[in-house]
């Protein structure tokens, strides 16, 4: 079946399965083969729960650990404006070296905030670890260590990313069909 409908839109297959699986592997075995030590591995909820859960299981580095976080914006009261903040954030991961693993970088917005929230926390160190990257919209400067794939511009549902809550559990990635 090449083509699925979500609600209103018509989406098309774009990354199959098995190619998914070939990135899930190459991004894999470059984190395992960059010497990072002892490695806290923190997956952003929700897009990122079935890359996370094929990584780790490829990750062969000594005591590798794996935590999930999930970013919260909300408005702040008065002068503050928006505030963010990491559900699920380790009481103590100061020190730690950190391998944030994203579903997908689209502009940058989200990686900032999670990377100044992480920053915090006092870590050793941060890596970053994405499926997918986009990057004609990508704004920051902030850079990214390991990618799965660099699509263009356009919408992707499937393996974990959603449509309206919907999509997450097909085993491809769609494309939004114009
Ligand atoms: P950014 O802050 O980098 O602009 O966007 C990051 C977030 O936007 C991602 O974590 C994801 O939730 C959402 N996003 C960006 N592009 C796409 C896309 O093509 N498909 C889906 N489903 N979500 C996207
Ligand atoms: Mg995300």
């Amino acid at each position: 079946m090449n083509e699925i409908n979500l609600k209103d839109k018509t989406f098309e297959v774009f990354i199959p399965e098995t190619e998914i699986s070939a990135m899930v592997h190459s991004v894999a075995n470059a984190i395992n083969n960059s010497g990072i030590k002892n490695p806290l591995f923190i997956a952003v909820m929700n897009g990122a729960f079935l890359f996370a859960a094929d990584v780790m299981k490829k990750i062969t580095i000594h005591n590798a650990e794996i935590s999930f976080i999930k970013l919260s914006s909300y408005e702040g009261t008065e002068t503050t404006g928006e505030v963010s903040r990491l559900i699920g954030i380790e009481d103590n991961i100061s020190g730690r070296n950190i391998v944030v693993l994203e579903d997908i970088v689209d502009t940058g917005i989200t990686l900032e905030r999670i990377i100044k929230l992480l920053e915090k926390e006092n870590v050793a160190d941060i890596k970053i670890a994405t499926l997918l990257f986009k990057p004609n919209a990508y704004t920051k400067d902030i850079y990214i260590d390991f990618i799965g794939k660099s699509i263009p511009n356009d919408f992707v549902v499937g393996y974990g990313l959603d449509y309206d809550e919907i999509g997450r559990n097909l085993p491809h990635i769609y494309k939004l069909k114009n």
